[in-house]
């Protein structure tokens, strides 16, 4: 794979961006890739483990003279740091960011950006439950989705340098608008979010009756819940902060559904949870088919002690 950019700076040092740098490095993507983060430790962190080729003290000099220009920080966080950048972003220079929500993000973003360059949002459809500086790794895109999510007006070479980017650094790649991404999104992963911080929740609440038997005998189910439950609570509370209408939508279509599945319960209806059950293992499927995750028993994971 050879070189997109010349140059690259990456605004925040957390999970995605040091992922990004890694990936980058492995496959000769950028020349040069300086960073910025907020925190003198998060900058300190970077210089230690060699996250970054240049780690700058301001977003202005990580941003000078930089080609691509990535937003990697929480997205109630990205205007003010578009609004910062704005001035001393190189005319001709493509501004992306990984955010998990899009409308909003291009909302706060757009406005603060000079017109002499290309603002082509995306988002990678890949994560773990840990963050920061040391939890990037090279491989976290692969074979994973990026979504692009140009504007109606994105200059069409500085789109196709982005696809070209991701599908560098290992991920498939599609176009979509912002709308449409955020509801999808909403599906897929922001509404099971607030389901495993709410189950986790009600066990936690349940443990100060039951003592630790809730953690002592934690089976698969909960387990993966308590996984997806460990994530970020900044990003994640800036995630349902701002794709409010699409989450809403589909929490109440999930309450619609739960009270049914209650109903059916109560009543005895077998075969109504049975025909549930039996169309939602067809979906597992589905995905597994697709090769967007394993069907090893512990989902791909070293099974420990
Ligand atoms: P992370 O590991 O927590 O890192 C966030 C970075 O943003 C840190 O460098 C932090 O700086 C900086 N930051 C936090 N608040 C800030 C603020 N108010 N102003 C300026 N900088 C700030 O986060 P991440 O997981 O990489 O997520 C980054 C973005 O990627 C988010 O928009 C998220 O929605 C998106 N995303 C995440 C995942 C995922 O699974 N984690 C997947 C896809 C997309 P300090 O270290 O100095 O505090």
């Amino acid at each position: 794979m050879s070189q997109v950019y010349d140059r690259v700076a990456l605004i925040g040092l957390g999970l995605i961006a040091s992922s990004m740098f890694w990936a980058m490095k492995r496959a000769g993507l950028a020349g040069e890739v300086t960073g910025y983060a907020r925190s003198a430790e998060t900058r300190d962190t970077a210089r230690e483990i060699g996250l970054c080729d240049r780690v700058c003290d301001s977003m202005a000099e990580a941003v000078k003279d930089a080609d691509l220009v990535v937003l990697c920080v929480p997205v109630g966080a990205m205007g003010a740091v578009a609004a910062e950048i704005a001035p001393a972003l190189k005319p001709g220079a493509t501004i992306s960011d990984v955010g998990s929500v899009k409308a909003e993000v291009i909302a706060a973003v757009a406005p603060h950006l000079p017109e002499n360059v290309h603002f082509v949002p995306a988002h990678p459809l890949a994560g773990t439950e840990h963050s920061g500086p040391r939890s990037g790794f090279a491989e976290l895109f692969d074979e994973r989705w990026t979504l692009i999510v140009p504007m109606e007006n994105s200059d069409r070479g500085a789109v196709g340098r982005v696809n070209a980017l991701w599908q560098g650094m290992g991920a498939f790649t599609e176009e979509m608008d912002a709308e449409h991404h955020d509801l999808v999104l909403a599906v897929t992963s922001h509404a099971p979010h607030l389901i495993a911080y709410t189950m986790v929740g009600v066990a936690d609440d349940l443990r100060r009756v039951t003592d630790t038997e809730v953690i002592k005998y934690s089976a698969a189910g909960f387990r993966d819940f308590t996984r997806i439950a460990a994530s970020d609570p900044t990003m994640w509370r800036d995630v349902f902060l701002n794709n409010k209408d699409a989450t809403l939508e589909i929490l109440g279509r999930f309450t619609e559904e739960l009270f049914a599945l209650q109903r059916a319960i109560r009543t005895g209806d077998g075969d109504h949870l049975h025909a549930y059950f039996t169309r939602t293992r067809a979906v597992r499927r589905g995905i597994i088919e697709a090769g967007q995750d394993t069907d090893a028993p512990d989902f791909g994971r070293a099974k420990k002690g």
